[in-house]
């Protein structure tokens, strides 16, 4: 153990600068974290994330990190490290964040999108252990994702790659917040799940949530669901339908050993879990069936941080 390479880890958070030294088995050595300044430029963050990821560097002694990782909060450019804009951490535009890092530390940065990060975590470190070919995606709030093809990271030609949340999946449909409509993400993500249970009590359908009209959150109709309520179930079911439909694409495109998800949605368990499968392997080819599982998600908190690393060592390959 203590002869094992290390890394920096920095996660980059709209409320949150995580940094930590990370071994190659996944084990955080040393952390330590800070807000996030907001309302303030870009210089003012990274003079934070240069403070924050010193005091994580002081909690190991020796430390002789091969590289940094460095997981955004928003569209990069990862061959140039470069943060283009995101409403996560309002003000920053254009920054040159991996460039910044590596002349303060005198290491290697590597930087990618936090929901790409996410992905090679779970195939380092977490539920994608030993495949080569997986398909990641968190659902909460919106639905973001991660591609693991032949060994690498799908990133494409400008590092946007991939947003799993906005496949189409409708010609029509709820209009989604990146402009287009019929996406996954507003059909079965957090808020695809409440505004389809609002749309359905506004009917006047019977509901123990009737009550809590213009307040419904994904959690409540899980939990009233659970509790027995038809209307809840049948709203999840059909969010869950499409969330199948989705995976069923994912099998076909990238034929994966896994496809992972995680994020708050998924803490519906078996609910999720069952609909999801049962439409995903009815709906895909029935070639790419044979061998993939759908599981969730390892990693909890630190996945922002386990991401960092991961592609950290995975870049660091190629400086030695
Ligand atoms: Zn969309």
């Amino acid at each position: 153990m203590d002869n094992m390479n290390t890394v920096i880890a920095i996660d980059l958070g709209g409320t949150q600068i995580r940094a930590a030294v990370v071994n190659e088995a996944g084990t955080v050595l040393s952390r330590a974290r800070a807000d996030t300044p907001t309302g303030q430029s870009a210089d003012v963050g990274i003079a934070q994330m240069i403070h924050t990821t010193r005091e994580a560097l002081a909690g190991v002694s020796n430390a002789k990190p091969l590289a940094i990782g460095l997981s955004s909060p928003g569209p990069i450019d990862p061959r140039h490290g470069i943060l283009f804009s995101t409403p996560n951490i309002p003000g920053w535009h254009n920054v040159p964040l991996a460039q910044r890092m590596s002349e303060a530390f005198g290491l290697s940065c590597f930087a990618g999108n936090d929901a790409n990060l996410a992905a090679v975590a779970e195939w380092q470190f977490g539920a994608g252990r030993g495949c080569t070919d997986l398909v990641y995606l968190t659902v909460s709030t919106g639905i973001g994702g991660g591609v693991i093809s032949s060994g690498k990271l799908i990133d494409g030609k400008r590092g946007l790659a991939v947003e799993a949340g906005h496949i189409l999946v409708a010609l029509d449909g709820p209009p989604c917040g990146c402009g287009s409509y019929g996406c996954l993400e507003s059909f079965a993500s957090g808020t695809g799940i409440a505004r389809a249970m609002e749309e359905r009590l506004a009917t006047g359908e019977a509901s123990s949530l009737t009550e809590e009209r213009g307040r419904i959150t994904a959690r409540m109709v899980v939990a009233a669901m659970q509790a027995g309520d038809e209307l809840a179930a049948a709203v999840f079911t059909r969010a869950m339908r499409y969330l199948g439909i989705g995976c069923a694409s994912f099998i076909n495109l990238f034929d994966p050993q896994k496809i992972i998800l995680g994020g708050g949605v998924t803490k519906a368990g078996s609910a999720l879990f069952d609909i999801v499968r049962e439409v995903a392997f009815k709906r895909c080819m029935r070639e790419l069936r044979e061998g993939v599982e759908i599981v969730p998600a390892a990693l909890r908190d630190d996945v922002g941080l386990l991401g960092a690393a991961g592609y950290a060592f995975e870049h660091a390959v190629n400086l030695v």
